[in-house]
């Protein structure tokens, strides 16, 4: 199996030497690579000409374990034999570029790229050509690359209003010139809320639609979920209106519905074409052989704006291997349903985890930054707790490792990644590193859901 590594100051607390033993011990399988993060949110791993590397923490400088950079990691898996995945997060987050940032439907930015932007492309660019550099200075090569795909478009909720991205200039550019009604989309933001419901602290997705939902089915399940068209509907019942006012009124609602999966079918089409140019820039620069992508089993994954199917089509598969690449997907166990049939593929065994560990990783960053953990003393303490949360979020969701290990008896697949963080109290190793008060600051003590874990999957083997 592979162990994700998803920050690079762990092997700093955690040793590679150990990490391979410990995961070895703790799944009870060989180790055979590890992905570590080409970049966090401070900067890339490695030395560029452009963007900063981030200065280790002072306590780790003159450590005996060097192993926190790109070339240091890929030295030790060349050394012992170990496959080395270069984990690639396409938003970019440590450029700041307006030129480059996603812009949600009521027109408010977010520091991510676009991936759609020529500028986000230009910058990845930028830093491989450095990374291609250090790399044949040190005579070794990446062959393999994994981008995450799970939060590349966020959305958030308030006040009535579902805000999602992308609507920025090139997004809007490319979706007109597939025949979406942009400026429909953008003048009427209710009709989101077909198929997305602000829940006061979290969004309900719609995310059971494939390429096969029609618009009737949209209004008919936004309808039974008390959705948007419950609650036009229920509106002119109360008002009693005329079974033919009711009828009209339903069939303006599918025409939006219509709208609105046009525009997720495209959007999915959009993701693909722009995953290929990325693909191919790590080709053309690297040299790489492999290409895969992490992505969320729904049907509709909202923050790719991708159909699951699609990752599955002849014909994205066929444009990466047209590139003498080979293409895998990588996707969490929980949705049986969506099983990929043609494309290889592997198990994330967390659920929704690359993710949360991703937003994890965020906070660690901004706690260990020197410009960002220098503030006043609020916003230090607001950073704390939500460090607090993404680590017990994060906890949460590697326990879903579990049904993941049985999931992969079941299915014929390349294997399966698991997250480091799996090892025992290392996110707390980290929270600690990051906030030597940690122990002490903690409110509420969590109770240890490793141990949970253990006691879980112990019954499971008596079984
Ligand atoms: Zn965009």
């Amino acid at each position: 199996m592979l162990i994700d590594i998803s920050h690079a100051a762990i092997p700093a607390h955690h040793p590679l030497p150990k990490i391979i033993e410990d995961c070895g011990e703790y799944w009870q399988e060989t180790v055979e690579g590890l992905v570590f993060p080409a970049w966090g949110h401070r900067g890339p791993n490695f030395n560029s000409s452009v963007f900063c590397k981030p200065p280790l923490p002072d306590e780790l400088i003159g450590k005996d374990f060097p192993e926190t950079d790109v070339i240091s990691v890929l030295k030790f898996c060349s050394e012992r034999n170990l496959e080395f995945w270069l984990a690639l997060n396409v938003t970019l987050p440590f450029v700041r570029s307006g030129a480059a940032h996603v812009k949600d439907n009521l027109n408010r930015s977010s520091p991510q790229c676009c991936i759609v932007s020529p500028a986000t492309l230009q910058a990845l660019e930028l830093c491989l050509q450095d990374l291609a550099k250090e790399c044949q200075a040190a005579n070794l090569g990446i062959q393999k690359i994994v981008i995450p795909t799970q939060d590349l478009w966020g959305m958030s909720a308030g006040q009535g209003e579902i805000a999602l991205t992308c609507f920025c200039r090139n997004c809007q550019n490319w979706l007109s010139a597939h025949n979406i009604d942009v400026q429909y989309l953008l003048a009427n933001p209710r009709i989101w809320q077909l198929l997305l419901a602000d829940t006061g602290d979290a969004i309900s997705p719609a995310d059971n639609i494939t390429r096969a939902t029609t618009a009737g089915d949209v209004v008919a399940w936004s309808e039974g979920q008390t959705f948007y068209a419950f609650k036009e509907l229920d509106q002119l019942r109360k008002e009693r209106a005329t079974r033919q006012e009711i009828v009209y009124r339903r069939r303006e609602l599918e025409t939006d519905a219509q709208k609105l999966l046009d525009y997720t079918h495209k959007a999915s089409d959009m993701t693909g074409e722009y995953l290929v140019k990325y693909i191919a820039a790590c080709k053309r620069l690297l040299g790489i052989t492999t290409a895969a992508v992490v992505a969320d089993a729904s049907p509709y994954d909202w923050t790719s704006r991708m159909y699951f199917e699609d990752f599955d089509l002849a014909d994205l598969r066929d444009r990466v291997t047209a590139l003498d690449v080979t293409w895998e997907v990588w996707h969490e166990p929980s949705n049986e349903v969506a099983m990929l049939t043609r494309t290889p593929h592997r198990l994330y065994l967390h659920a929704r985890a690359r993710y949360l560990l991703d937003a994890f990783a965020e906070r660690l960053d901004d706690a260990v930054n020197p410009i960002t953990a220098g503030t006043t003393a609020l916003s230090r303490e607001r950073a704390r707790s939500e460090l607090r949360d993404r680590a017990l979020k994060s906890r949460v969701s590697l326990l879903t490792a579990a049904d993941g290990r049985i999931a992969e008896r079941n299915q014929n697949t390349k294997g399966c990644v698991g997250s480091v963080l799996c090892l025992r109290g290392l996110i707390d190793v980290l929270c600690r590193a990051a906030y030597p008060d940690w122990d002490t600051k903690k409110p509420e003590v969590a109770p240890d859901l490793q141990e949970f874990f253990r006691a879980v999957t112990q019954s499971r083997q008596e079984d």
